[in-house]
């Protein structure tokens, strides 16, 4: 049995809702077609000319990448560059390209939480919340109909704060209403008098890409004709989606130690670094992909060392104290390496819900970017 582009992007929403995708992103479907049928398809990190080819050679109709094709504006499907090339010919092999990117950055679950996963954190927790995203939902409801609105609320996402769902509050108060002509009220009744009835004020925290759904199951489950609610915007970052991540080691290890786990679970056989040889680490805060804008909170988290990449020269000074020590360590592997283990996050996920599609995670290695080892540094150890 085949899923169609359509249900396999749905998958993808729930999991990393579009609407977590930083401002300038671009997510979702790129090229195809939302109808067409899916049997094989290929996971990788970036889209190349190779990518294509295996997707060619094995029949696939579908290649997820973690970083878009499509980012910045093309204005011709001509061929040539590689991006309108690349988009050109996927459309001529009428295969479909959906991304998942800072969306799935910011998932509980996603490439930070799978990053940390890798280095061997445990208690792993988002390293910044996300703002803006929150919203509370308040609905008035007759006190006998409030369990089951409640309950519809909280199928629909409502009420999850951190590992507790269904969180909500209630409070009795009085609903006053004059029912109109040709109106059919499920409590007191129609006419010119001024109705009181009994209700309770049920309100729920719900992020702003769910507040359709709930808004949705709400009046279904509701009683009345029309159904007062409001809508607030929560001055407060959520944490049902966030940035990086931070998390702790079994036990604390030498700075030297966890420069080798980095190698080891990122199969690089280099690193850039900042850090001295007597640090010992235990709390890690990492990024996938360029987190450098993150080295406040990672700072602010206590983490003794940040895996990050894209560090400039100038980010490794602002890690330095006054008198020039470090208080933490700092480590780019590249940002190919620190997002690669996307591919098998990605095959993972995807097989669970579709297991009846052959997901296949490229064989070659997307980021055109390598490391040398200097011959003579080799010959020295
Ligand atoms: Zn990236």
């Amino acid at each position: 049995m085949s899923a169609t582009v359509s249900d396999i992007l749905g998958v993808l929403e729930a999991w990393a809702p579009a609407a977590t995708a930083q401002s300038y992103d671009n997510v979702g479907l790129q090229v195809g077609r939302r109808g067409a049928d899916v049997t094989r398809a290929v996971v990788a990190l970036d889209m190349t000319p190779d990518v294509l080819e295996e997707a060619e050679e094995m029949g696939a109709e579908l290649i997820v990448t973690h970083h878009p094709l499509l980012f910045k504006g093309v204005k011709q499907l001509t061929g040539g560059p590689l991006v309108p090339e690349l988009a050109l010919r996927l459309a001529e092999s009428r295969i479909a390209l959906v991304s998942a990117h800072t969306n799935l950055d910011a998932a509980r679950g996603g490439v930070n939480f799978e990053l940390a996963g890798r280095l061997g954190l445990k208690n792993v927790t988002f390293l910044t919340g996300m703002d803006g995203a929150l919203r509370k939902v308040v609905v008035f409801v007759p006190e006998e109909d409030a369990r089951r609105v409640h309950s519809a609320m909280a199928d629909a996402g409502a009420g999850r704060i951190g590992a507790y769902e269904a969180c909500a509050f209630q409070a009795p108060g009085s609903g006053f209403f004059r029912a109109g002509a040709g109106t059919n009220p499920a409590v007191g009744s129609s006419g010119d008098h001024l109705e009181q009835v009994a209700e309770v004020r049920l309100e729920m925290e719900v992020p702003s890409w769910l507040v359709p759904d709930v808004v949705r199951a709400m009046k279904a489950a509701h009683p009345y004709e029309e159904v007062a609610h409001d809508i607030y915007v929560l001055d407060r970052e959520s944490r049902t989606a966030g940035l990086g991540a931070v998390g702790e080691l079994a036990a604390p290890e030498p700075l030297e130690a966890f420069l080798d786990r980095v190698c080891t679970a990122l199969g690089t056989e280099a690193v850039r670094y900042a850090g001295s040889d007597d640090m010992s680490i235990q709390r890690v805060a990492v990024c996938g992909g360029s987190g450098s804008s993150f080295l406040p909170a990672a700072r602010a988290a206590g983490a003794e060392a940040y895996v990050t990449s894209d560090v400039t020269y100038h980010t490794w000074f602002d890690l330095l104290r006054g008198d020039g020590s470090l208080p933490m360590a700092m480590i780019d592997p590249g940002h190919y390496e620190s997002e690669r283990c996307t591919e098998d996050l990605l095959v993972e996920r995807l097989t669970d819900a579709f297991p009846d599609v052959t997901w296949h995670v490229t064989t070659t290695r997307t980021s055109p970017v390598k490391n040398w080892i200097g011959s003579r540094y080799l010959q020295r150890t």
